[in-house]
């Protein structure tokens, strides 16, 4: 995550460089709702239409 002086933090996603592991999906829900659950994450990784991963909602 990137602070750049402004007001909000945001995430860089490289598609070709996500594997699906879910990782993210784990730290983010375990950081606000106190668990592991990738369902209560606010980031969502999901498989695309060419096989690989693109981040589906972020609401940071
Ligand atoms: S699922 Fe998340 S942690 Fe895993 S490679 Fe993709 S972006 Fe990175």
């Amino acid at each position: 995550m990137a602070n750049f002086g402004g007001a909000y933090n945001t995430i860089a996603f490289d598609a070709a460089k996500c594997d699906g592991c879910g990782d993210c999906m784990t730290a983010c829900a375990t950081t606000k709702v106190g668990v592991g659950d990738t369902a209560r994450s606010r980031i969502q990784i999901v498989g695309s239409a060419d096989d690989g991963f693109e981040l589906a909602l972020c609401r940071q």
